[in-house]
């Protein structure tokens, strides 16, 4: 399909699950929107890949949860995703919503998009890419499949790869607002 990311089987998931014994320390050490290397390192890790979507995905988690609690969330995170891909191991980091405590949902739609609803009150947001980041993590996929095809010491795979690696950097680094767009979400 045309957006997307590294798409991950269930059972993949499941196992990636069942090692996610380590606890994510998002809620403590996160703050104004961006994310410190450590989860990030956290996240490859687990992932056991860097790419775009895993990327995006911790960009969109942190950005919601921490949205959603300055609007005045209150109580336990739940999350929503309309992806079955890269991205949800990205929010499992940084909303600290994950599988296994049964704080996150996920239905296959193709949109990367995430409502995170704070159950003490019901107030949510909804967080979903800018079109730069969207097109940026696209274009990483595309670069990376170009490389992939190449030889391992190409002059030409190289560039590819710093290229990759400079959305990759983006990607982390970027003003949140540049990468996220949150809105106010409505409970249905
Ligand atoms: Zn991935």
């Amino acid at each position: 399909m045309g957006n997307r990311y590294c798409r991950i089987l269930p059972c993949v998931a499941f196992a990636g699950i069942m090692s996610l014994a380590v606890s994510w320390d998002a809620g403590a050490t996160v703050t104004g929107g961006t994310v410190p290397p450590a989860l990030f390192t956290q996240l490859e890790q687990f992932h056991g890949h860097i790419c775009a979507g895993s990327l995006f995905g911790a960009r969109m988690g942190v950005a919601a949860r921490e949205a959603l609690r300055d609007a005045g969330g209150e109580g336990r995170l739940k999350a929503r995703y309309y992806d079955l891909s890269c991205p949800l191991d990205g929010i499992q980091a940084g909303a600290g919503t994950t599988y296994g405590n049964a704080d996150l949902m996920v239905e296959d739609r193709d949109e990367h998009r995430l409502v995170l609803t704070a159950d003490g009150n019901k107030r949510q947001v909804e967080a979903r890419l800018t079109r730069k980041a969207e097109e940026l993590g696209l274009r990483s996929r595309e670069l990376g499949k170009k490389a992939r095809s190449l030889p391992q010491d190409s002059a030409e795979r190289k560039r590819l790869e710093r290229e990759i690696e400079g959305i990759f950097t983006w990607l982390r680094t970027a003003p949140t607002s540049e990468v996220v767009a949150i809105t106010p979400g409505q409970v249905r």
